[in-house]
């Protein structure tokens, strides 16, 4: 039997899981890996070894060695694929593990199985928690954004560890305990949601830029890395400005005009926008994100559908206009539906949060995402303040600083979407921002006259402005 030599181990040695564990093993703590493919374990400490930190890191082929090799409480990260493989994963651990063992399931988890996964464990007196991970590969290996939920007492068990792994930010560590259950995952898979939101929002700026501003790629290059250095710095806004000025190495001109023009998914934008409609929460910024997406890969249909319309507006440069000006148009209608996406999203949270009882702290999320993760931005920590300043926040939107903000934006948000609109560029997040916005501070709305047809086909009954109760009204004795 091999010594109890490791503080923590690490399963699942694909992308995530090597990255994570060298990172483990720089921060100081000795780590035990194991992978179903021995393969992937002799290549991780190959890596180690190469990077110096082979003495930290140490490879089994067994599962029982592994489990074996970890001091008690044994702490396990499991990093593999979503879904069954994580229950392979835990029934082939727990036979070899001891109450008080703690499982940590680091990869893009429904909550839902999450919840079901403590309760399975914890018959053999094991503690779980439900671990988003952020930061794709590079966060993984130099500090991802951590949002661990499940049990309370597991955490205690690896705080130490994961706040020395995560990424580092002016207020510390980015990680927090999230709150109970599933609720770790939970908030991982609306960060995915805002992920989609932030990228849709910031792919409509180049389309209005590039199609209707005439803006080349070294100028559209230089704008977002002038937009980076203000209030939309972010992971998000640095890459495009890279991405813009990338040279194709197999042809002439920019690599990106050469990417064909489908974007693919892999379920979490698709979850939050379920969740969203199941909590009867409005998320129309990150659902025209979602829709976006589908339609990008109707391809060939949408081919075949630009020649339907030859007397309709074709998209291109609008003569005469002001560069300038539209650039600072669509910086800040970038920055406005920005706002609405991120207020969507935390409402999510706060919807799911109430229903479970997970007690979520959205300021501390907030700061949690400050750093190692896709959405990390400063307008965080702004995030952070507004609700530290109000922890029962309606919306992002009525914060003071927001609503503010909101307001000087307004006039460019609402030129960009009628030139958009004009000129047949179509930019749903930003417009549906926009309509959000108008939506949620309009006193009046039209929905009246759906309550008045919903009561005259379906005796639905609608409420008065003028008495308290419950009507219905045959509106005509023919139907
Ligand atoms: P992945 O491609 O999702 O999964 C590959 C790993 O899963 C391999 O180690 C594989 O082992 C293992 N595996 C698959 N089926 C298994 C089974 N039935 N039993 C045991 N092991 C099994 O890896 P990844 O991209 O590193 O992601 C890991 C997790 O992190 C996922 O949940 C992912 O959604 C999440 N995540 C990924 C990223 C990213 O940027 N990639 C970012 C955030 C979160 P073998 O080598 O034996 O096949």
């Amino acid at each position: 039997t091999p010594m109890a030599v490791s503080q923590i181990g690490l399963i699942g040695l694909a992308v995530m899981g090597q990255n994570m564990a060298l990172n483990v093993a720089e921060k100081g703590f000795p780590i035990s890996v194991y992978n179903r493919s021995y393969d992937k374990t002799e290549a991780a400490v190959k890596r180690a070894q190469k990077e110096g930190l082979g003495e930290k890191l140490r490879g089994y082929e067994s599962i029982k060695d592994f489990v074996l090799s970890l001091q008690k409480p044994r702490r396990v990260i499991i990093l593999v694929k979503a879904g069954s493989p994580v229950d392979q994963t835990i029934d082939a651990l727990s036979e070899y593990m001891e109450p008080g063992d703690i499982i940590i399931d680091g990869g893009n988890e429904w909550y839902e199985n999450t919840e079901k996964r403590i309760t399975k464990v914890a018959e053999k007196g094991l503690l779980y928690l439900g671990m988003g991970v952020s930061g794709g590969e590079e966060g993984a290996r130099r500090g991802p954004s951590m949002m661990p939920g499940g049990s309370p007492e597991a955490y205690k068990y690896i705080q130490s560890i994961v706040e020395k792994v995560a990424a580092q930010v002016n207020d510390g560590p980015c990680v927090t305990y999230v709150g109970a259950g599933g609720s770790g995952n939970f908030v991982k898979m609306v960060h995915n949601g805002i992920e989609y939101g932030d990228m849709q929002l910031i792919s409509e700026a180049y389309d209005v830029l590039k199609t209707l501003g005439g803006l080349n790629n070294e100028e559209l290059a230089a704008v977002f890395k002038e937009w980076n250095a203000a209030e939309l710095e972010s992971f998000l806004i640095e890459i495009t400005a890279i991405i813009m000025a990338k040279k194709d190495d197999q042809g002439t001109g920019f690599l990106v005009d050469k990417i064909v023009d489908q974007t693919g998914s892999k379920g979490t934008g698709k979850w939050t926008v379920q969740q969203a409609a199941e909590l009867g929460v409005a998320d129309p910024t990150m659902a025209a994100a979602l829709d976006a997406r589908y339609m990008s890969a109707l391809k060939q249909e949408r081919v075949a559908a630009s020649k339907s319309f030859p007397t309709c507006v074709t998209p291109g440069p609008v003569a005469g206009i002001d560069k300038a000006k539209l650039i600072a148009d669509v910086r800040r209608a970038l920055y406005a539906s920005k706002i609405c996406s991120y207020a969507q999203g935390m409402n999510i949270i706060k919807a799911k949060s109430d229903e479970k009882k997970w007690d979520i702290n959205l300021g501390g999320l907030a700061r949690i995402w400050k750093g190692g993760c896709i959405i990390r931005a400063g307008f965080l920590d702004r995030i952070r303040v507004a609700y530290e300043r109000n922890p029962a926040l309606p919306s992002l939107l009525v914060d003071p600083d927001f609503a503010k903000e909101l307001a000087t934006a307004e006039a460019s948000w609402r030129n960009v979407a009628a030139l958009a609109i004009t000129h047949g560029v179509p930019i749903p997040a930003i417009t549906s921002s926009l309509s959000y916005f108008d939506t949620y501070r309009r006193e009046r709305l039209p929905a009246n006259l759906v309550q008045a047809q919903r009561d005259f086909f379906g005796s639905h009954t609608y409420q008065r402005t003028d008495k308290d109760g419950w009507y219905h009204t045959v509106w005509d004795e023919s139907f």
